[in-house]
């Protein structure tokens, strides 16, 4: 399994700075020369096909590389441009023998008059702890890349990892809303439920409404900046909130012992999402599809499957009974006529788990 660290550095100096930034304009003119000799046909280069360029030649061989990649895509996009459009701010890639990380310190080389290598030092974070305790079990490190976002400069690593899966059985169904955020039920083949987690959607909504009304004022005004930054600090605290979720539900699944975690498709989070107008759907649609994919990673880390299940009916479904009839749910509850009464969501959590497990159970034997 492939993970990616984003580290951030320690402020650099403003000379250090300078020649990150020299070096980020060496490579834009890198990479759009070497997509227009790729257009022309030339496909065997090399680092010396680019001696106009104050780059390592192991930076070169990374673009070229990184290049070939992007203009294999670009072709098969069948894209009205010319070429591939490259911004000013491009990241410098190495290939992992070419950058060290040495205990806090990562030294890359750069360009000044001369090719030379640099160290960095590395902000100390829990995130940098976990990538040192890969490094030293032998992980294979991949490529990095030095780049610059926000006024801050980062330095992130992929590594490789082997990964084994568990061998146990136990299911956990996650249904994923708005007023839960998720409701998790975890059972074991046979279909008995042993635990239920619920994270409750109500600091959310109060967030989104803040968001909202914040978003409204200011599009009254027409001011488009202020928007932005606006999304992008709701973003951020979904993010957060979503990291904590998926970490709590993952430990849920690792003391319950659970081989498989089931999640429903996409489309029915957003038809879920009905009461939203449409820019809030939008920032919700994405976040639901964030939580998924932190949990589908973390979980994958942990040798845990996932599996998705159709959406069809999990919320209106009896999940004692099998019967389907929308009318059994109101709100916050589900009750069906076979003496079943339960919180709506963990109803459709239960459902989403014994969708996975019906068709296993059909294969046993009687
Ligand atoms: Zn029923």
């Amino acid at each position: 399994m492939q993970l990616t660290y984003v580290l951030e550095l320690l402020k650099p100096t403003k000379r250090k700075q300078n020649i990150f930034l020299q070096n980020i304009t060496e490579v834009v003119k890198n990479r759009r020369a070497i997509a227009s000799k790729l257009k022309a046909g030339e496909t065997k280069l090399s680092s010396a096909d680019f001696k106009e360029h104050n780059l390592p030649s192991a930076v070169k061989n990374q673009n070229i590389r990184e290049v070939k990649a992007l203009y294999k895509l670009f072709l098969k996009s069948n894209s009205d441009k010319e070429n591939i459009e490259f911004k000013a701010n491009q990241p410098i890639c190495y290939n992992n023998q070419n950058y060290k990380i040495d205990d806090h310190i990562i030294s890359i080389p750069l360009y000044t008059n001369k090719c030379q290598r640099f160290a960095f030092p590395v902000k100390q974070t829990r995130r940098f702890e976990e990538l040192q305790q890969y490094i030293k079990n032998n992980c294979t490190l991949g490529k990095a890349s030095l780049f610059y976002k926000r006024g801050k400069w980062y330095f992130a690593v992929t590594i490789k990892i082997a990964v084994r899966k568990t061998t146990n059985s136990n299911i956990m169904g996650i249904d994923i809303g708005l007023r839960q955020l998720t409701v998790a039920s975890v059972k074991t083949p046979e279909g008995k439920e042993l635990n239920r987690q619920f994270h409750n959607g109500k600091q959310a909504g109060f967030i989104r409404k803040k968001y909202r009304s914040l978003r409204r004022k200011l599009g009254q005004s027409k001011k488009v900046k202020p928007i932005k930054t606006i999304n992008d600090k709701e973003q951020r605290w979904m993010t957060d909130l979503n990291h904590k979720i998926s970490r709590q539900l993952i430990n849920l699944a690792v003391q319950e012992q659970v081989g498989t975690i089931v999640m429903e498709n996409l489309e029915n989070i957003r038809n879920n999402a009905k009461s939203l107008n449409s820019a809030d759907r939008n920032i919700h649609s994405w976040s639901f599809y964030q939580l998924q994919q932190f949990i589908e990673y973390k979980a994958n880390l942990a040798g845990i499957n996932v599996e998705y299940v159709s959406p069809e009916f999990t919320s209106q479904c009896c999940c004692k009974c099998g019967k389907v009839k929308e009318s059994n749910r109101k709100g916050n509850q589900y009750s069906c006529k076979c003496g079943n009464q339960i919180h709506s969501d963990l109803n459709a959590a239960r459902n989403i788990a014994n969708r996975f497990l019906a068709p296993l159970n059909k294969q046993q034997p009687a």
